[in-house]
């Protein structure tokens, strides 16, 4: 074990103590035999993710669609203290695959290479980042230059200003580990990586025994249904005050929000019976044209009466959110909605991104145009596998819940 190969000798002894005694106090020995006591079988659903083969350099790799972990189901389900250990769950893992290739190689593995995927960030995640402060810092101690690798896959525009917080707490040597893949990230995976070790979506040809994605052969790190997670985020909700608003038969109801440069918008509703259709868009400033809009949900119907419907959007631009409930289908019967709807201003880590790339936009003229917002919605209906299909088309950042 590479145990703190940077440190003098004296702390080295004092730390590995520290480890041993931790170890025992929580019989991390046997962790990996104890799975059902931590809870990994709902977490696993909430953090899409996998042990997905080695690399090169026989190291085992992690891939986990951080961007698509629903921030709020997640904290709804699990306590701090669960997502904790199934952590340490996953480093355990880690080593004891990296064990197995040594012994394979003849040589010593003792570093991960993780793919983190963040397609559908929003400002949102940020509620996760006291996690990877503990963790890192945690890491640091007890699993320390264990990290190989980590490829940050599908970095949304405002990942600069997330990553900004986190700089703040890793150490330089982890630093420079951490490789960003704005754009195309097949070319320096496959660098890194044989294509058959890696993940089809990410640019590999996967032919893996043991890959989950083998039966249904559509992506290797798929994406569970969440919805029956989510009636505990109901439950919640339900309990908030929500607004009421008849949508008459025959018609339509719109409400809109307006907001500035990284105001993420949030929107939850359901329908105390029958089905309603639903739109959300957003308008920049100065636009009126129908081919301004930015799509975030096209219309479909949705039962919500069954489940609700909730999503999030983080605007790049001034301008406005709009929420349309379609009833145009009903031809006697209105619909009871209830709903919240909210605009939140920008932190300042936003902020201050927006600002530098207002002043980039100025300096950089020749610069490609880059993606004017961050979509993601999340739907879940009895129906889920239809309304989340519509739903991922329409949001390139959805998290389809539906998948099975
Ligand atoms: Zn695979």
């Amino acid at each position: 074990m590479p145990f703190g190969r940077r440190w003098n000798a004296e702390k080295m002894i004092e730390q590995y103590i520290k480890y041993r005694k931790w170890r025992v106090a929580n019989d991390i020995d046997s962790i990996l035999e104890r799975p059902a006591t931590l809870k990994l079988d709902v977490l696993s659903q909430l953090v899409p993710s996998s042990f997905h083969g080695f690399d090169k350099e026989g190291r085992p790799i992690y891939v986990e669609k951080s961007g698509s972990i629903h921030v709020d189901a997640l904290l709804a389900n699990c306590t701090d203290d669960e997502i904790f250990w199934a952590h340490v769950f996953s480093q355990e893992n880690q080593c004891r695959r990296a064990r197995e290739k040594s012994e394979e190689l003849k040589r010593p593995i003792e570093t991960f290479t993780m793919i983190m995927d963040l397609k559908g960030l929003t400002m949102n995640h940020k509620r996760l980042m006291r996690f990877t402060e503990v963790v890192s810092k945690f890491d640091a101690e007890h699993y320390p230059e264990r990290m190989g690798s980590l490829f940050i896959v599908n970095p949304p525009w405002i990942f600069p200003a997330l990553y900004a917080i986190v700089k703040a707490f890793l150490d330089p040597v982890t630093k420079a580990k951490i490789h960003v893949l704005s754009g195309d990230p097949r070319a320096v995976l496959l660098e890194h990586i044989d294509a058959d070790q890696l993940p089809i979506e990410y640019g590999g040809a996967c032919t893996l025994n043991d890959c989950k994605a083998q039966a249904t052969a559509t992506c290797c790190v798929p994406q569970r249904d969440i919805s029956h997670l989510l009636e505990e985020l109901h439950k919640r909700e339900a309990s908030l005050t929500l607004e009421m608003e008849q949508v008459p038969s025959r018609s339509k109801v719109a409400k809109v929000l307006p907001g500035n440069p990284g105001t993420t918008f949030s929107w939850y509703f359901k329908t105390a019976s029958h089905d309603i259709g639903f739109e959300c868009y957003f308008q920049p400033e100065g636009t009126e044209a129908k081919e301004a809009r930015q799509m975030i949900s096209n219309m479909a119907r949705y039962s919500t009466d069954k489940i609700a419907v909730q999503g999030e959007f983080t605007a790049r631009e001034k301008g406005t959110c709009h929420l349309i409930f379609d009833n145009s289908h009903s031809f006697f019967t209105s619909k009871q909605l209830s709903f919240l709807f909210k605009a939140e201003e920008p932190s300042s880590e936003i902020a201050s991104l927006v600002q530098s790339d207002e002043q980039k936009e100025v300096t950089d003229t020749s610069a490609e145009p880059a993606a004017k917002a961050i979509p993601s919605a999340t739907v879940a209906t009895e129906e889920a596998s239809n309304a989340a299909t519509v739903a991922a088309e329409a949001a390139p950042g959805a998290t389809e819940t539906a998948q099975h």
